[in-house]
């Protein structure tokens, strides 16, 4: 399970919107709760380096990782090694929030978390969780909640 407050969601659904009808990305600091769950702590928006005008394609700038691991470092360095880069998030403009082929040729880190939010004409509609097997093969996905511990998204009753 991956939680995060309600705030973050908000922050990553705006960008989602914003970057409408390409694609927005970046990435999520945490921490395990050690008791199973991580815990999102920072947002970090990236510019997205793949911007073709395609719903599948994004890249978080390198630059953008280097300095969060830097302040990483210097973080721990101050007694809070435990927090680090636990995945990152990107939109997926008129698609679902469902990893696509193209997000599986790329998952070769099976320890990071994949948020994938779904625009559907310019409104942020679903945030979803996913983590990539050891293989690098095929994506799970896992609960994402909120910290104020709503199951998020809130589906729709003609859902299952
Ligand atoms: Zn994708």
């Amino acid at each position: 399970m991956i939680s995060l407050p309600l705030s973050f969601l908000k922050c990553i659904s705006d960008a989602a919107e914003a970057a409408y009808p390409k694609e927005c990305c970046g990435l999520l600091v945490g921490r395990d709760d050690g008791a199973g769950a991580l815990v999102v702590t920072r947002v970090v928006e990236s510019r997205n380096l793949a911007e073709d005008g395609r719903h599948d394609r994004f890249e978080v700038d390198p630059q953008v990782r280097f300095d969060v691991m830097r302040e990483l470092d210097d973080y721990a360095k101050q007694g809070h090694a435990h927090h680090r880069i636990i995945g990152h998030y990107h939109s997926h403009p008129g698609h679902p929030a469902q990893p696509s082929e193209t997000d599986l040729s790329k998952a070769y880190e099976p320890d990071l978390v994949w948020l994938i939010v779904s625009v559907v004409d310019g409104q942020a509609v679903q945030t979803t969780a996913h983590v990539v097997d050891s293989e690098g093969r095929q994506f799970r996905e896992i609960p994402l909640r909120t910290t104020d511990w709503q199951p998020y998204p809130v589906r729709e009753p003609n859902q299952t």
